[in-house]
């Protein structure tokens, strides 16, 4: 794909300029769609949300962010695209559903007593990447991917099959989602076997692991990593802090795969359904877990390290252009 679908049309990587690999605009765990009578969509507040959220990253010269959200869980093409209209921020939508436990299985689950659902879901994927989501013209320009903790499960799998072959077909790139840093060597790995292509795949929260010989594994085997969860860090996240994730860069960087890093924050804006209760706990918990965190803490952090400003901006901006050309 030469040409990179945006939600309001194409664009070109030298367009992309710095660009999150990983965010959120709207979110809701499978199931939110039953709880509307109590948890409708709130079209104002969500807009201005979500309009915010574009001026928070854009204070930092973001002018593309890869919303990362599947199928199931509250993607909204035709509300990213008056997001998108609004302010001028480059938003590139997923196609794809979330992994096992916290994705809609039980429909393809289903399904699958009666048709051949690789083929299905291929076809989901390759429409919406070339055609367009849900009867309108926008098209998808990422397929998004999951597994579970510690396992691809056989319904994952046939996911991670028939994207290797949409993949195949549009030149399109492939984000993951990886539960607490495991199986990322095993999904670029089952990628690359079903002929995607290295260069246009990217493993996600490989900050989920300080292990450097882990992710050398997966670096070693020519895909980009994302280091996506900048903010959700500690304990309540199951997760490595921040400050480790910076080291982790570091030691990438100097060993020679900073033009193979890409960065994010898995930034929820909205949570659709019900809203959330924050205590004063979960308030301090999450302080740092909204898409102002890269520009406030990590671009300093990473300078602190005694990284350059050229190798710092590649991770932002030449690596998210390689990958999407
Ligand atoms: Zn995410």
């Amino acid at each position: 794909m030469k040409q990179i679908n945006t939600v309001n049309g194409t664009i070109s990587p030298q367009q992309m300029g710095r660009t999150l690999m990983h965010e959120h605009f709207l979110f809701g765990f499978a199931g939110f769609q039953g709880d509307a009578t109590l948890g409708g969509f709130k079209e104002e507040e969500y807009t201005r949300d979500c309009v915010q959220a574009v001026e928070d990253a854009r204070a930092y010269g973001v002018s593309t962010i890869v919303d990362a959200t599947t199928n199931e869980c509250g993607r909204n093409a035709r509300f990213l695209k008056k997001i998108a209209d609004m302010t001028g921020m480059n938003i590139i939508c997923s196609t794809g559903f979330y992994f096992q436990d916290e994705s809609a299985f039980a429909y393809w689950n289903f399904r699958k007593g009666f048709a051949d659902i690789q083929e299905e879901i291929f076809e989901m994927m390759y429409t919406e990447l070339t055609k367009g989501i849900e009867g309108t013209d926008v098209k998808a320009g990422v397929i998004k991917l999951a597994s579970s903790y510690n396992q691809i499960t056989p319904m994952e799998e046939i996911f991670f099959k028939a994207a290797a072959r949409a993949q195949k077909e549009t030149g399109c790139v492939i984000i993951t989602h990886t539960q607490l840093g495991t199986m990322g060597p095993e999904q670029a790995q089952l990628l690359i076997s079903e002929g995607a292509d290295p260069g246009k795949i990217a493993i996600g929260h490989m900050c989920g692991s300080t292990d450097i010989d882990y992710h050398e594994r997966v670096l070693k085997q020519g895909v980009y990593i994302n280091m996506d969860r900048f903010g959700l860090e500690g304990e309540l996240f199951h997760t490595p802090t921040d400050e480790e994730r910076m080291d982790v860069i570091k030691t990438l960087v100097d060993k020679g795969y900073g033009s193979q890093i890409m960065l994010g924050h898995d930034s929820v804006n909205v949570n659709l359904g019900r809203g959330l209760i924050m205590t004063p706990k979960m308030q301090e918990l999450m302080k740092d877990a909204n898409i102002r965190t890269i520009g406030k803490k990590v671009i300093p952090g990473l300078a602190k390290r005694g990284m350059t400003e050229d190798q710092i901006e590649a991770l932002l901006t030449a690596n998210p252009a390689a990958i999407f050309s």
